[in-house]
């Protein structure tokens, strides 16, 4: 899950990090109250959306060449201007994709002198299954960009979770972006609160770029991203109440509040599927005859019918399906309820795009029975690999 800038700033102002005054607000008029709260003569004023580049980006509703979701203000009433000019707006990043995203929420920020912009980011590295501290002086701009040309440019380390955090750890960093003085001390300081704050909320993923030093010689975050582990947010319900249920897509939304797996993709075949296993191989034997699925789908080992229900209706609601494979392995689960379920969902929401279902094991016969007398327009499948050559062959044509 991940949460917005301003919220993870105030968590690491809770973990003792240097971040900037700053100020949340919805609507244009609190925008003025609140830069007037702060002391200038900077203000910085920012689109909060879960994606990066935002100072790259561009509204869709502007010209073409005015700024984009980072601008610095000189007065108070300038900041509410911009702010005024960003909410309900829609901000493309290329992080946003084409479609982009409205802004709802602006962050208004003490505007800091900057020295340098470093990139700083901590993250678990599935490889060492270690926290890795990832750093390097070019900070502010895309980082996939300098690992790609200039990879000499990135220090990575990680740390011994036996041994935890060093003072060595921070100091190799500190050196590594070439800083001095009590800068040095600043920044080892930083990571160790950070790696505190990554281990005690489960983090993924910590990114601060840019990690500035200011024109005063003093650190300081100017930007966070933070992405916590789902599978451990039942531990952490402070972090739960930081959700913002408008920047998850709809239907992965809808799946978890119904406790299906479910994340969507771009392809063209929806996939209904029990197991985690089954389904990536019924997604690999789709693209193995030239189709693509348009979603992964595990409904789970003791779906109800009104789970299947709702994992059809998410399917359906997808525009980009052209045709559905049910692929059910009943073991647990039994074929009859699935059955039902999708004759359910049918009658629901109507079905505008060929079938294809392949049922197998327990209660089949039932099953095949239920779908057979349903009037259903459904096209049978023996196994797994009839049921995705049909499946791709309806949609191709
Ligand atoms: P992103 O584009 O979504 O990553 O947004 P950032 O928060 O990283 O801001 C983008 C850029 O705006 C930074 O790299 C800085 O160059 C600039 N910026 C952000 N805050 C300040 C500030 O307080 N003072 C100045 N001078 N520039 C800032
Ligand atoms: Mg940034």
């Amino acid at each position: 899950m991940n949460i917005h800038e301003y919220q993870a700033k105030a968590l690491l102002r809770d973990y003792g990090c240097p971040v900037s005054d700053g100020r949340i607000v919805l609507t244009a008029n609190d925008a003025k109250t609140a830069a007037g709260e702060l002391d200038g003569p900077l203000w910085v004023v920012k689109a909060q959306i879960h994606a990066g580049g935002r100072g790259k980006g561009s509204f869709k509703e502007h010209e073409a060449g005015e700024k984009g979701g980072v601008r610095l203000a000189k007065s108070v009433e300038e900041a509410a201007d911009e702010a005024n000019r960003m909410l309900g707006h829609t901000l493309v990043t290329h992080q946003t994709g084409p479609a982009g995203k409205q802004v709802n929420r602006i962050y208004i920020e003490d505007g800091s002198d900057i020295t340098s912009e470093f990139y700083l980011a901590l993250l678990v590295d599935r490889v060492t299954s270690r926290i890795s501290i990832v750093c390097s002086t070019e900070g502010g701009m895309d980082i996939e960009e300098v690992a790609a040309s200039t990879p000499e440019k990135i220090l990575s380390f990680s740390i011994d979770p036996a041994v935890g955090y060093q003072g060595f750890h921070g100091r190799r960093v500190a050196f590594a972006l070439g800083l001095e003085g009590k800068a040095v001390r600043q920044c080892s300081n930083l990571l160790g609160n950070l790696y505190r704050m990554f281990t005690d909320k489960d983090m993924e993923m910590l990114e601060i770029n840019p990690l500035i030093l200011t024109t005063e010689g003093e650190i300081k975050c100017l930007d966070c991203k933070a992405g916590f582990d789902s599978n451990a947010l039942y531990r952490h319900p402070d972090i739960v109440g930081l959700r913002d249920e408008t920047e998850e897509d709809p239907k992965e939304l809808a799946a978890s509040q119904h406790d299906l797996n479910y994340i969507a993709l771009d392809g063209e075949i929806g996939c209904m599927v029990n197991g985690a296993g089954l389904a990536m191989a019924t997604m690999d034997i789709i693209k193995l005859y030239g189709g693509e699925p348009a979603n992964f789908l595990d409904v789970g080992g003791g779906a109800t019918k009104e789970k299947v229900t709702e994992a059809f209706k998410i399917i359906t609601s997808d525009d980009n399906v052209k045709g559905i494979l049910v692929n059910i392995f009943g073991g647990i689960m039994r074929c009859d309820v699935i059955a039902e379920g999708v004759i359910a969902a049918v009658k629901e929401v109507g079905l505008q795009v060929p079938l294809v279902v392949r049922l197998e094991g327990t209660n089949v016969d039932l099953g095949k029975k239920i779908i057979n007398e349903s009037g259903l327009d459904v096209i049978a499948a023996d196994n797994l690999s009839d049921g995705a050559e049909k499946i791709v062959k309806a949609v191709k044509g």
